[in-house]
């Protein structure tokens, strides 16, 4: 048997390019062809050697299921947690993949990821993707869900006074998914023409340079999404004592963060990665999240290393990869 080629952006010897591999087996997983993927921040970070990781990389993506052993899965539109699991650990058992010791990860960590014709995983991992969810709207559920997933650790509700720091993708998605819970949210940042985009959403936006020092210590949550080392003192600033820091961007140096306001204010530290798929499939079939606001470009896997190099551009917002096969 000849083994079936496929086009595949992929991270080896520390160069990225466009390579053609042979097609996955399915083996006891699903076998899905991916017809269009997301570029994430964390794409950007694994091609400057983050994580350590080499292969395909991605894993924002949907795509349509050509093989599983479970037959109801062939043919069907999907999404995929990216998480895999070993199944028989405490955390697997509890349901909980996410923080598995042994887990790989699509296009993270031991596993070759999404911007390719085609992947594998388990075919738990699936979620089938409602009809009137459009395939440029299905590629956020992963940064959504990791967005929504705040929620999941800390208590929002309508009169938590919450502000985001950051308004790049990450920032602008956690400020439209948690303006869900709280009515009660600003989204700071540093370029006006992208407050403009939750502002059109009614969410307030409001300058870095006009929230500090006015606004203080007038949060009881402040999200930490800017991805850059001044994000930290700024949510430190913006904090009433006793409330909440959540850490969402993964800044890869070292920080200065002053610990001593943290004890003398007596404030939470909240490290967040992934969020779960299924609200966040949910709010996109409800039209609760306006994702294509966040739409920059899209190119052809063919021309991946000319979009990731847009997606490192200063301004650009999310970029996507079509896939024909
Ligand atoms: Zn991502
Ligand atoms: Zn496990």
């Amino acid at each position: 048997m000849i083994n079936e080629i496929m086009k595949a952006l992929r991270f080896e010897n520390n160069l990225l390019k466009l390579a053609e591999i042979a097609k996955p087996n399915a083996g006891s997983e699903a076998l899905i062809r991916v017809t269009k993927t997301g570029i994430c921040n964390t794409d950007l970070e694994i091609v400057r050697g983050y994580a350590g990781f080499s292969g395909t990389i991605g894993h924002e993506f949907v795509g349509i299921v050509e093989e599983s052993d479970d037959k109801t899965w062939v043919g069907k539109r999907v999404v995929g947690e990216i998480n895999a699991g070993c199944g028989a650990c405490e955390k697997c058992l509890q349901g909980d993949s996410r923080h598995c010791p042994m887990r790989t990860v699509l296009g993270i960590h031991g596993r070759d990821g999404a911007h390719a014709e085609f992947l594998t995983l388990p075919a738990h991992n699936l979620l089938e993707v409602p009809a009137n969810v459009a395939d440029e709207q299905a590629v956020f559920v992963e940064p959504l869900a990791a967005a929504f997933g705040i929620t999941e650790q800390v208590e929002i509700s309508e009169n938590t006074r919450v502000a985001v720091i950051g308004d790049g993708k990450l920032g602008i998605l956690c400020a439209f998914a948690l303006s869900l819970k709280s009515r009660n949210l600003a989204l700071v940042g540093k370029h006006r023409e992208k407050l403009c985009v939750v502002q059109k959403r009614n969410i307030e936006g409001i300058l870095l340079s006009d929230a500090v020092p006015a606004l203080n210590r007038s949060f009881d949550v402040v999200v930490e999404a800017s991805g850059s080392e001044s994000g930290f003192a700024t949510a430190l600033d913006l904090l009433k004592p006793r409330g909440k820091l959540v850490l969402k961007s993964t800044f890869q140096g070292s920080t200065n963060l002053e610990m001593w306001r943290v004890v003398v204010d007596e404030m939470t530290i909240v490290g967040s990665r992934c969020g779960k798929f299924a609200p966040a499939l949910e709010l996109l079939e409800k039209g609760l999240v306006n994702v294509e606001d966040l739409i920059s470009e899209e190119f052809p896997l063919e021309k991946g290393v000319q979009a990731m190099a847009r997606a490192a551009e200063k301004g650009v917002m999310k970029v996507l990869l079509s896939i024909r096969n």
